[in-house]
């Protein structure tokens, strides 16, 4: 069917406004520096002796971060989806000791953004300490990027995929060691993005990152993930107990 000249005129900037509503699809002025960073990651299923913390179906192992209301963030084939304005989620499950951490997400398309502004999350492994989630693709990574231990450590390598490609973190987690009452060891964190190791056993110095759930530092807790108004996608999420 043939529009009339005006009437196309008129849909046109609908058109593109429509095509640009979609966050999961590059468009042509997106430049990729080689063909693997628009191939998602394989997703790597739990081992033996994981706990599942999220298998795509339901949020049954999550809460909002008060601890109480259930979760609202969306599920999408799959994948949850943070809906704006829904808040922080956090495991009803706490940790501590040393343990593994497998975590894959995407983070959407928006070329608009910037900066902070571009796929913004996190994971915050006992609620404190954040691994950053961003769009960085291309960039030089600093202590705030896509894979920074918030604000303690840019990771080694910028590992990062486009934008609406899966990722993966891969994150060794030992919590601080603590003698009557004193710290004597800080957390240390090893993770791989997309297999890369981008942080090798770094000490965190610090109790809590930005925004973080704090509390006692010698005390389980949780795996929380971070609403920061960007509709980034989680997907097979779970955690192996090291010794
Ligand atoms: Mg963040």
């Amino acid at each position: 069917m043939r529009l009339p000249f005006t009437l196309s005129v008129l849909l046109l900037p609908w058109m593109v406004l429509a095509a640009q509503a979609d966050p999961w699809k590059l468009d042509a002025a997106f430049q990729a520096a080689k063909p693997d960073d628009l191939k998602d990651i394989e997703s790597v299923p739990p081992p033996a002796g994981a706990i599942v913390l999220f298998d795509g179906k339901d949020f049954r192992h999550w809460v909002k971060k008060n601890g109480q209301n259930e979760v609202k963030w969306a599920l999408k084939d799959g994948a949850m989806e943070i809906v704006k304005g829904q808040g922080n989620i956090m495991t009803k499950e706490t940790f501590t000791g040393r343990f593994h951490l497998h975590v894959e997400f995407r983070v959407p398309y928006e070329p608009n953004g910037q900066g902070q502004g571009r796929g913004n999350s996190g994971v915050y492994v006992q609620g404190r300490y954040e691994v950053q989630v961003l769009d960085s693709y291309g960039l030089q990574s600093g202590k705030n990027d896509c894979g920074a231990i918030y604000g303690v450590a840019a990771p080694k390598v910028n590992a990062c995929k486009a934008p609406t490609v899966w990722q993966s973190y891969d994150i060794e987690f030992t919590a601080p060691k603590f003698e009557n009452g004193k710290k004597i060891e800080p957390a240390r964190m090893t993770v791989r993005h997309n297999g890369v190791l981008i942080h090798d056993n770094v000490p965190i110095p610090v109790d809590n990152t930005t925004a973080g759930l704090g509390g006692d530092p010698a005390t389980p807790g949780p795996i929380l993930l971070q609403d920061h108004g960007h509709p980034v996608q989680y997907r097979n999420i779970w955690l192996r107990p090291l010794n």
